[in-house]
Formats: structure tokens, C-alpha cells, sequence
């Protein structure tokens, strides 16, 4: 039974490449990268030679046509290593449908764990980390993206988006149109690199405060926030909520907690949904 070794790279700074991670391209005999040029430097740099090795792309558009291939070199014995051009493959990276396929083949699938820029983003965002959401990029599409922006609003975790520069301040500016201007945002710029920044505040102040944005961004959304003074405890909502729906619809029972305690139905329904 061979490994596929789904291997994290930097996300900017190459001193954050683990010890593990150089041993083990340096041992396998094959390399899937979603962009060999990209990773050419690594390997380079890394003083990882590519003598003895074969080294094939598998990126989005071809990595169905690529796993066959891949599970030829597993089943001949010969473990293959799997990257993305920066960060943990498989997150907004491709890899999924190999791993899913690989396991079924019942081969071992092993992370050489390092960079991801979500964990950087939120451990710097000082937002909560107790509990979140990773939501990756928001659909193109404005209804699609509408939606999820609502779900997202309505979430009782923080939440974690990816984000280009060409489109983050639109995101700012259609999220303040769905969470209101006043929710709390960290917006994690280039981490790890020469021009990292992290800015800290409202979504209305980082659409006032970002201008010409420029590099990678990470955005860090705050969760919903129920008025503590005002609402009661979860549970105690909850049960509010059952004994209401013994008698009434649902709908109904949540417009009535609603208007008591001064929330938006969506605050309630986020509240009496959680298991
Ligand atoms: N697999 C990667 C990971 O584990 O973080 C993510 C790949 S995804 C295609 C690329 C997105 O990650 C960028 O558009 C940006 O939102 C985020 N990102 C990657 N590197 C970053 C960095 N150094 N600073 C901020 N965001 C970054």
C-alpha cells in the first residue's frame, strides 16, 4: 500500500516550509503540483532535485483526467506527493476528488501539515476561534453570493472568506449591505510576507480605510451578535421557542420572540436552530 502526501507549502515567507515537508518531496518518486513552474522555485530553493523524479500539473480543470495516472504510481508501490501553489491543497485548492478516490482504493493519505491562510487570518483577526465557519471564495454569481452572504450573516460562529484584491471592496460594501456596517471584520492582507497588514475594525471603517487594495486578502466576519441585554440565554430561547411551536407554526412563534426581545427573526432563527 503506497501514501499520498498532501504536503502544505508557504503562503509567502519560505521559512515557514516545515523540516517535514523537504524530506518528504525529497523521497517520493512522484509530484502533483497545481502549477509545476510555481513550484519549480520551491523546489530550487529547497535544494530538492527533480533528477530521478517525475513531476505532473493537477489543477482544477484536469485533475478528473489526472487520477488515473496517480493511482497507476500508488498501486505500483510508490507514494506521490500533492501541492498546491501556496498553502494546504485541498482548501479553495484542488485534491478532493483524488483523496476521495485514493481512499477508496484503500491507499494511506498522510498531511505534511503547515501554512493556511484561514488559520493565520483568524488567529490573527482577534475575533472568537472558539467555533467557526470557513466559507473560501463567495460565489461569482449575485444571487448565489447574495445567499450565502445572508447565511453567513446570520451565523452564530465567525466566519472566514477568501478574497482577491479586485473584488474585496465590493465584498465589504455588499456584506455591510447584508450584516449592517456596524459588524466587527479583520481583513488579513499578504500574511506571512514583506507587506502583511491586519486591520481591525467595523465593515463600514474598512470600506472607509482599504483603498487600492492590492496582494491576497483574508476576511475575518464577526458572528452575529444577539442583544445580550436583551435576549435571554440560547437554551433558554429554545425552550421558549418549543413550548411556542406546541401551539403555533413555526414562522409564527419566531415573529412572536422576535418582536418581544427586539431581534431580527433571523437572530431568532439562528439562535433556535442550533442542535
Ligand atoms: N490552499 C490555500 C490555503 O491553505 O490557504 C488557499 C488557496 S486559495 C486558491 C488562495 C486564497 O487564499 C487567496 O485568494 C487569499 O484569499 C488566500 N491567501 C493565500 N495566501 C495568502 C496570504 N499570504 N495572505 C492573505 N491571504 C492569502
Amino acid at each position: 500500500m503506497a501514501t499520498l502526501y498532501l504536503v502544505s507549502t508557504p503562503i509567502g515567507n519560505l521559512g515557514d516550509f516545515s523540516q517535514r515537508a523537504i524530506e518528504t518531496l525529497k523521497n517520493v518518486q512522484f509530484i502533483a503540483c497545481e502549477d509545476t513552474r510555481r513550484s519549480s522555485h520551491l523546489f530550487t530553493y529547497f535544494d530538492i532535485s527533480l533528477k530521478e523524479k517525475t513531476v505532473t500539473s493537477l489543477f482544477g480543470e484536469n485533475e478528473r483526467s489526472k487520477i488515473p495516472k496517480i493511482l497507476e504510481w500508488l498501486d505500483g508501490g510508490f507514494d506521490v506527493a500533492l501541492l498546491s501553489d501556496a498553502g494546504t491543497p485541498l482548501i479553495s485548492d484542488p485534491g478532493e476528488k483524488l483523496v476521495e478516490i485514493v481512499l477508496e482504493k484503500n491507499h494511506s493519505v498522510v498531511s505534511i501539515p503547515g501554512p493556511s491562510a484561514l488559520i493565520s487570518a483568524l488567529v490573527v483577526s482577534g475575533l472568537e476561534t472558539s467555533q467557526f465557519f470557513f466559507e473560501g471564495f463567495f460565489p461569482r454569481k449575485a444571487s448565489e453570493r447574495k445567499k450565502r452572504m445572508e447565511f453567513l450573516a446570520s451565523l452564530p460562529y465567525t466566519s472566514i472568506l477568501y478574497e482577491g484584491p479586485h473584488r474585496v471592496i465590493k465584498t465589504l460594501e455588499e456584506l455591510a449591505l447584508v450584516c449592517g456596517e456596524n459588524r466587527k471584520i479583520a481583513v488579513a492582507r499578504e500574511l506571512t510576507k514583506i507587506h502583511e497588514e491586519v486591520f481591525r475594525g467595523t465593515i463600514g471603517e474598512a470600506i472607509r480605510q482599504i483603498e487600492n487594495p492590492k496582494g491576497e486578502y483574508v476576511l475575518i466576519l464577526e458572528k452575529v451578535s444577539v442583544e445580550k441585554a436583551s435576549l435571554p440565554e440560547a437554551i433558554e430561547l429554545k425552550e421558549i421557542y418549543q413550548k411556542l411551536v406546541k401551539d403555533l407554526d413555526p414562522k409564527e412563534a419566531v415573529e412572536i420572540l422576535s418582536k418581544k426581545y427586539g431581534a431580527t427573526r433571523r437572530q431568532i432563527y439562528s439562535i433556535v436552530r442550533i442542535k
